[in-house]
């Protein structure tokens, strides 16, 4: 099913996210986990693109295993920076395989040793490179990234949203966002790019923190604002495992709740391949999501 009619309904849900295994010894483990996440029904699931597998092989597999064995709808993640139009055609050809309807079109982050590079002769470039080579391709519900706190590398937000309306207009479906910690960074961004004339729709990204080591590599990944809220809780609960990921999970719940309150009906939930997390955020939801 394409994320795109999913949408559509207006009932509210949950989706997650999960990343493919780097190496093979990691599959099972990793197929465990998301199958374990499956069960859970969410409207659906998104597999990042990572390090592992010439073709993103691991991605591929995890994704068609959801679809194909659980029924849920999976978006597949692809990054393009620096690669060759022969290597994305590979690619997409392998996606449509393995009947791949849903592509998040993403650039990537630039790797250390080509940040000084020359960059003018590369195939992608930007993500709107993918989103032009996807639509060509035809037959995919094609999704962008998009940043309420601004991307790192833009100069500022006005700059960052026409940027955005660019990679939209090029074919991009629906948005999903980066990470945030506080809903009104969203609700402000929201605004903005409706004004700027974006109106596909936007998915917000939640990622529950659910122990203390998380948070500096969540900050460092995506530049996201931590509230004080947030952080009286990191100080009063780091220290002990349990209490931080019952604390973490019910953040994440709080925020979950106040954008549906607000009119959202779709929220991502970056679960990082951990299903007691997942079912926990669920099972907190469970008469509002009508399960
Ligand atoms: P772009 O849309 O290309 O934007 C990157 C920067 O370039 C922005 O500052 C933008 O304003 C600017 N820009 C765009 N077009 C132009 C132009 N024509 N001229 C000048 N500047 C321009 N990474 C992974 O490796 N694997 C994943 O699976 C993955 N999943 C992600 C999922 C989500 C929801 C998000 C938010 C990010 C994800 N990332 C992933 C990280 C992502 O690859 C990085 O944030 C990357 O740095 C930017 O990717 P993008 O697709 O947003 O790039």
């Amino acid at each position: 099913m394409k994320i795109i009619d999913l949408l559509k309904n207006e009932k509210l849900s949950l989706s997650f996210e999960v990343f493919p295994p780097k190496t093979q010894s990691g599959f099972e483990t990793v197929k465990t986990a998301t199958e374990e996440i499956a069960k859970l029904h969410p409207s659906y699931m998104s597999v990042t693109y990572g390090a592992g597998g010439g073709i993103g092989q691991y991605t591929l597999q995890i994704a068609k295993n959801i679809k194909d064995n659980y029924n849920v709808p999976t978006l597949a993640h692809l990054t393009c920076v620096s690669s060759s139009k022969e290597t994305v055609a590979q690619k997409i050809a392998a996606m449509k395989e393995a009947g791949i309807q849903n592509v998040l079109a993403l650039r990537g982050d630039i790797p250390q040793e080509m940040q000084g590079a020359d960059r003018s002769g590369w195939d992608f470039r930007y993500a709107i490179d993918l989103v032009r080579t996807l639509k060509e391709a035809g037959g995919f519900c094609i999704g962008g990234a998009c940043y309420p706190e601004i991307h790192p590398e833009s100069a500022n937000q006005k700059e960052d949203i026409l940027r955005l309306k660019e990679k939209v207009d090029a074919g991009c479906d629906f948005l999903t966002t980066q990470m945030f910690f506080d809903n009104n960074l969203l609700y402000s961004f929201l605004y903005k790019i409706r004004e700027a004339g974006i109106d596909v729709p936007v998915i917000p990204g939640i990622m529950p923190i659910t122990n203390a080591n998380q948070i500096q590599r969540a900050i460092t990944l995506s530049g996201s604002f931590m509230p004080q809220r947030f952080k009286i809780l990191v100080d009063k609960f780091g220290s002990d495992p349990a209490a931080m990921k019952q604390a973490g999970i019910a953040y994440a719940t709080d925020q979950i709740i106040d954008l549906f309150a607000n009119g959202i009906t779709n929220v991502h939930v970056y679960s990082m391949n951990n299903p007691d997390v997942a079912q926990k955020i669920m099972q907190n939801l469970s008469d509002i999501l009508g399960k």
